[in-house]
């Protein structure tokens, strides 16, 4: 479950900020899951509550998962959009080759730490 090891990541990011900060613990982190990143929301939740769980740092965390869109630009009209599937058609000229310019993102946005 590769939604594990993310969580991992997240939590590490997350307790080198409040190491940094000499901070006694987080509450809250935010990222950013793109709907094209692969991640599954619920396996995240759940193996961030498992992982956080373990962490002194991070056990009254909240996390905060902010979903990204996809948003496609076509090469040739450069009219964006929206689909809700991964559609690469444009709507407005019916170009076949529309890019991914959102949606990929895996990132941590913020990181909200305790008062000393
Ligand atoms: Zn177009």
């Amino acid at each position: 479950m590769h939604e594990f090891s993310i969580a991992l990541n997240i939590l590490e990011i997350a307790e080198s900020t409040a190491l940094q900060h000499e901070a006694p613990g987080i509450s809250e982190v935010e990222v950013e899951v793109g709907d094209a990143a692969g991640v599954n929301i619920e396996a995240l939740e759940f193996a961030w509550e498992s992982a956080a769980g373990a962490s002194p740092l991070l056990k009254q965390s909240k996390l905060a998962i902010h979903r990204v869109p996809l948003l496609f630009e076509c090469p040739r009209c450069r009219h964006q959009y929206s689909p809700a599937e991964l559609d690469v058609i444009c709507p407005a000229c019916g170009e076949k080759d529309s890019l991914l310019v959102q949606g990929r993102e895996l990132k941590v946005k913020s990181v909200t730490l305790m008062d000393p």
